[in-house]
């Protein structure tokens, strides 16, 4: 008997039909005697549909209401799931964030949680129920709806097996498992049987969106067992640990990600003095626009290049202001791009090899992929290239690091 805390995606719950299959999934467990938490997701596409409302309605909706709003998508799948349940004779409760008192901060659209009360739920637990917990959604101290950022219900789902020190934290989507790559994009890709939280934060954070990069940093953390499993078929899913215990040798690269959200931006000719730095970024980040990759050109004459990248939505806003910061620092020219893709390589087995980043290289260039940037940690090497090549890239990667499944 354990006690699990499983969380179902927007896919997993996208129809009547799939939430029964969910209802007949989650009574599986409970006629094993596991006792059972469940966080759930909108149905797919719901908060994207309600997210379109508010921008029919106002460009700049209120970050207050857009919560109101979009926090009732998991209102509708935890009362339906529920409601399948109880059918099963499964006996079940659903709970809003707010109700089972996941208290967060006030930053609307992106908060984050400070503390919940598992008293309520463990009562429940103790007299059979199924708890169902609407994911992405907290309130604040003083009551506001609040929601966690996109994929939230990942988060939901951790800190609540956290908070219950529950014996796992399971995330049943539409893939069996964490990937050496999207197998959307790379067919050969194969599933993981382990992945380090590291790497998992490093994968996320690159641009694998299997997980919501908080809920693995959360897990990570409070050190909750958490493995990524199908709902639509039975099997072992990825199992993301602290260490990899497989016995094998450890694989060079573990995994492949990649996004499309980031644009360039590049001061050309700004003058090689101490502060510059420090000149060109602030009147960015004082516009609260995050910075991601920055690279400074060694200084010839006197000037230097500066390029730095940010996301995609804010492109427009950081090409204005470095126009302005260009015209006030006596720089050449603003040169930007949108158009652009990051691909990096994420693994532990880096940190004990040489020549990782040779090989990448050389991939890339057989394939005539000329690189823009680059930027290394430890455990990953992350390359700026043009966005037309980004498949072509990680498929060019995948076999080179030998990660493609065999025949
Ligand atoms: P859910 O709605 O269940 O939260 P998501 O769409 O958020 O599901 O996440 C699952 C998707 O993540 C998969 O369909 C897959 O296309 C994508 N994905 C991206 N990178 C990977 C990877 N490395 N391994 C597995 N899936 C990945
Ligand atoms: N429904 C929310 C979203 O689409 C939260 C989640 O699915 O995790 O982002
Ligand atoms: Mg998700």
């Amino acid at each position: 008997m354990a006690l699990l805390v499983q969380k179902f995606g927007g896919t997993s719950v996208g129809t009547v039909e799939r939430i029964e299959a969910v209802g007949d999934k989650i009574k599986g467990f409970r006629d094993k005697g596991d006792d059972i938490v469940v966080v759930v997701s909108a149905m797919s596409g719901e908060t994207n549909r309600l997210i379109g409302l508010a921008n029919d309605i106002t460009d700049e909706p209120t970050p207050r209401e857009m919560d109101v709003l979009v926090s009732t998508g998991e209102q509708v799948t935890i009362a339906l799931l529920s409601m399948a349940l109880n059918k099963r004779g499964c006996p079940a409760r659903s709970y809003t964030g707010g109700q089972v008192r996941i208290t967060t901060d006030d930053t609307h659209t992106k908060a984050r949680i400070l503390d919940i009360d598992e008293d309520k739920m463990r009562s429940d637990i103790e007299q059979g129920r199924v708890i169902v917990v609407a994911g992405f959604q907290g309130v604040d101290e003083k009551g506001n709806i609040t929601t966690l950022g996109r994929g939230g219900s990942d988060t939901t789902a951790v800190a609540l097996a956290a908070a219950l020190k529950a014996d796992e934290c399971q995330i049943y989507t539409d893939v069996d498992g964490v990937y050496t790559t999207d197998p959307r994009v790379v067919e050969s890709a194969q599933r993981l049987e382990q992945i380090t939280f590291e790497e998992m934060i490093e994968m996320a954070s690159l641009g694998s969106k299997v997980l919501q990069i908080r809920s693995v940093e959360f897990a990570g953390k409070y050190s909750v067992p958490l493995r990524v499993l199908s709902s639509f078929k039975e099997g072992p899913g990825t199992l993301i640990s602290i260490d990899n215990e497989g016995g094998m040798e450890q694989p060079l690269v573990s995994g492949i990600a990649f996004n499309r959200d980031e644009a360039k931006l590049t001061l050309v000719g700004v003058p090689d003095i101490p502060g510059i730095a420090s000149k060109i970024l602030k009147p960015v980040s004082d516009q609260n626009i995050e910075l991601d990759m920055i690279v400074q050109n060694v200084g010839v004459d006197n000037c230097t290049d500066f390029t730095f990248t940010v996301h995609r939505n804010d492109y427009k806003k950081a090409l204005a202001i470095l126009e302005q910061v260009c015209a006030d620092l006596g720089a050449k020219q603003v040169v930007g791009d949108d158009t652009i893709a990051k691909v990096s390589i994420v693994g532990v087995g880096m940190r004990s090899h040489a020549g990782v980043a040779t090989t990448m290289f050389d991939a890339l260039s057989q394939e005539g992929i000329n690189i823009q940037m680059i930027s290394t940690s430890e455990i990953k090497i992350s390359v700026v290239i043009d966005e037309k090549y980004m498949e072509l890239a990680v498929r060019t990667l995948h076999t080179a690091f030998d990660l493609d499944k065999s025949e």
